[in-house]
């Protein structure tokens, strides 16, 4: 028996039923994925005793030899991985990432400019409810009416207006390729600093499937745990003469000691992402994305912006009515959780409904993909999802179709392991 399970059973079991829950189920969150074996015992190493504030060479803490070694690795590898002049890891997610480059160059009450939370943008992004939204004074801008796609005119004309210290690019729930050199020209019009946050797209960047915003924008942020397939955790990249204030505002600015076995997942992590197995990787995410969105669009489902050109899809469930209104991403998500697909409900363009309940469902293949699934099983997917949500908005009492796709999931997922059965 494991030492845990001898000592903590409650905690124990439960990590257990985790377990299972994602090996017997399919997680399509876009945000999420599956690391590997050598990720997972980085982090759950012995580096976690250890307290080692500051960086390589400059710590306030004795014992730190080998920490220097692992965190100039996780340091070199990411600066090779994107191309970058310098990179910091110790960000402990990417929210604290995205506040480490604020307070580096921003003061309280200045104006940024972000893509707004309920049309794909992130909390961190200025939102009124998060610390950056109180903080900052912040202009969003969204995406086209029509197009659902993101309006570079009109963002110029915005940021004209408006005059911002920083324009924040990157998102949440956006289907379509960014722009980022767009971004950066319009910074550059109105002397703003351009931040690129790439936390879902970086695996995708890094696997040459999405131009990159390294070298491009001023700063890149991303976190380690979506489309890069590594630990939870945040990073930084910029260039030489933004390096020092950005070590700054993260140590001793944002937070005292560094998660060093999280920042050695990291290293890992990068090693991964470094080889051409993980290109292929990204390609067949992007694959299984739109092999799925096609699925769904022949299915007569209504896709934000008509498709994909990434990991994820966002489905607008506003055309399928249930009861004289639409199916919410709510009921949706929950349909389909009990049919063994977890996803998650998602704000859409033109959002009436609350962040609660939504008109929206956020679909991602970055964890099917890390499990060995191709475009067939996507299609399979999609056909499946399209049936769930079909079924239940002819009687949301119906269980026939929940029931017929849960075995098929647990079917299918059985031929598709996880890890290997813990003895
Ligand atoms: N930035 C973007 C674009 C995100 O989508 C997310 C998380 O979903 C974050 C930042 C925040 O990452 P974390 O949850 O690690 O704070």
């Amino acid at each position: 028996m494991s030492d845990l399970a001898n000592y903590d059973p409650d905690i124990y079991n439960l990590i257990e039923k985790e377990r299972l829950r994602q090996v017997n189920g399919l997680e399509l969150i876009a945000s999420e994925n599956v690391v590997s074996k050598s990720v997972l015992e980085a982090v759950g190493s012995i580096l976690t005793n250890k307290y080692a504030e500051g960086y390589p060479g400059k710590r306030y803490y004795g014992g730190c030899e080998f920490h220097d070694q692992i965190e100039d690795l996780a340091r070199d590898r990411l600066c090779k991985l994107f191309g970058a002049e310098h990179a910091n890891v110790q960000a402990v997610s990417g929210s604290q990432a995205n506040q480490a480059v604020y307070f580096a160059f921003m003061q309280n009450g200045d104006k940024m400019m972000s893509q707004d939370l309920a049309q794909g943008g992130h909390l961190s992004h200025g939102s009124p409810v998060n610390i950056t939204g109180k903080w900052y004074s912040v202009s969003h801008y969204g995406v086209d009416k029509e197009t659902e796609t993101l309006d570079y005119a009109q963002i110029a004309e915005q940021a004209r207006k408006e005059k911002p210290k920083m324009i924040v690019c990157g998102a949440s729930a956006y289907p379509r390729t960014i722009d980022f050199k767009a971004f950066k020209e319009i910074a550059d019009e109105v002397g703003a600093y351009c931040m690129a946050d790439v936390a879902h797209i970086a695996g995708l960047i890094a696997g040459g499937q999405h131009p990159t915003s390294v070298g491009v924008t001023d700063i890149t942020t991303t976190t380690t745990h979506k489309t890069l397939r590594g630990p939870r955790g945040g990073a930084i990249m910029c260039g030489e003469e933004n390096a020092k204030a950005i070590d700054k505002s993260v140590f001793p600015g944002m937070q005292g000691g560094p998660l060093m076995h999280v920042i050695a997942g990291k290293a890992v992590c990068f090693r991964e992402a470094l080889t051409p197995d993980f290109k292929e990787y990204a390609k067949q995410i992007v694959r299984n994305s739109q092999a799925m969105a096609e699925v769904m669009i022949s299915e007569g489902l209504d896709l934000v912006s008509g498709g994909t050109d990434n990991h994820l899809i966002l489905l607008d469930l506003t055309n399928l009515a249930a009861n004289g209104s639409h199916l919410t991403g709510l009921e949706a998500e929950t349909f389909l959780g009990e049919a063994g697909i977890t996803v998650n409900k998602n704000t859409i363009p033109r959002e009436k409904l609350s962040p609660f309940v939504t008109s929206g469902l956020r679909i991602g293949t970055p964890a099917v993909t890390s499990r060995g699934m191709k475009e067939e099983e996507m299609k399979q997917i999609g056909h499946w999802i399209a049936a769930v949500l079909k079924d239940v908005c002819k009687d949301k009492d119906s269980k026939k179709a929940i029931t017929e796709v849960r075995a098929e999931v647990e079917a299918l997922a059985s031929g598709f392991t996880l890890y290997p059965e813990v003895k």
